[in-house]
């Protein structure tokens, strides 16, 4: 951390700021230059918290910090790449992990069958709401524990992992006795009691950027989870609100390479709950695996107009069959970059 002092800084006001960092536990080192004085600051990330406050003591112009608040998340010292285990399937291995399954578990039957149409497809794992974050309180809130047990059961029969959203602490004990993945949801990114549950609960962790979240804060909340204990810890971004209104949010795709670029955890992409558009969805995929996503998690429902949330983003059976083989083909145009002919 650095303390730039002002022009007219005074002798007094240098050695106060010192004595506080030295009381923090830091040890400033003072450096004098013909128009700036600056304090270098060595000490802890705990310490460093505190010391920001000095940007209101006398004489103090502005205190700029280095190293990263989210000091295990970030990839600052570290050489290798977290991956995440679930179940037998590695999320940041190398291999892209698609996650499907439908918006809300609304049936045995639903369920069962959207199972086995993804993992013939191709998919590595299941998605589907147990306990459901609406807007509204009118609109379907999910069918709990039932639900939980039918992925279990969709689990067991197809091999696919499951993931499923936790809405509360009260609810984390339950969740992580029939799934093997918990996700925070975008609305609940910055809920810290989750959070700090969910760092002792003994699954690894879907983390959604909250709709208004600046990577930092995003990555700030996964540290939440690493200091808590629980480093297995994979990233989801859902899409940001902005002006746009005809997409549901605005993917932000370069937020994937950039949160890869300062933290070593994995990201996946939703381009169901990003776009809101089941038409983008192909498109988009191949877009966020282009910037480095490990992964993709896609809302597929078997009758997408009969759906209880999210129908308009969801993709039918023949859709998702048909997005598996769009993520695989190559990029058209990418051969001739460059090329004149
Ligand atoms: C979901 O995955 O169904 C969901 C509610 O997502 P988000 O929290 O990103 O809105
Ligand atoms: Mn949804």
């Amino acid at each position: 951390m650095i303390i730039k002092m002002s022009v007219n800084v005074t002798e007094q006001e240098i050695s106060s700021v010192a004595e506080r960092v030295r009381e923090c536990g830091c040890q400033p080192h003072i450096s004098r230059g013909v128009e700036y004085t600056v304090i270098g600051v060595v000490g802890k990330v705990e310490a460093f918290a505190r010391l920001e406050a000095l940007k209101a003591a006398p004489g103090v112009e502005d205190v700029v910090r280095i190293s990263h608040p989210f000091k295990l998340v970030s990839r600052q010292g570290r050489d290798t790449r977290t991956t995440v285990a679930v179940g037998d399937v590695i999320i940041g291995g190398g291999d892209i992990v698609v996650i499907a399954g439908p918006c809300s578990v609304e049936s045995r039957e639903q369920l069962l069958n959207t199972a086995r149409a993804v993992r013939a497809a191709g998919a590595t794992m299941l998605r589907g709401g147990a306990y459901k974050p609406r807007t509204s309180p009118y609109d379907f809130q999910g069918l709990g524990v039932e639900a939980l047990m039918f992925l279990k059961e969709a689990s067991e029969e197809t091999g696919l992992p499951v993931v499923t959203e936790v809405m509360g602490t009260e609810d984390v004990e339950i969740v992580s006795e029939y799934a093997d993945m918990l996700q925070v949801g975008a609305r609940n990114m910055q809920n810290y009691p989750l959070l700090r549950r969910l760092a002792k609960a003994n699954r690894p962790v879907l983390l959604k950027r909250g709709a208004s979240a600046t990577v930092k804060e995003w990555l700030l909340a996964a540290e939440y989870l690493l200091a808590g204990g629980n480093s297995q810890v994979v990233l989801c971004e859902r899409g940001i609100r902005t002006f746009e209104t005809d997409m549901r949010n605005t993917l932000d795709l370069a937020a994937v390479a950039f949160a890869k670029e300062l933290s070593h955890l994995p990201v996946v992409v939703d381009p169901s709950h990003a776009t809101g558009r089941r038409s983008l969805i192909p498109m988009v995929s191949r877009a966020a695996v282009a910037v480095g996503a490990d992964g993709l998690i896609i809302e597929v429902h078997p009758e997408p107009e009969r759906a209880l949330s999210d129908g308009p983003q969801s993709l039918d059976f023949d859709g998702f069959a048909d997005l598996i083989l769009r993520i695989k083909e190559p990029m058209p145009g990418l051969a001739t970059v460059g090329v004149t002919a």
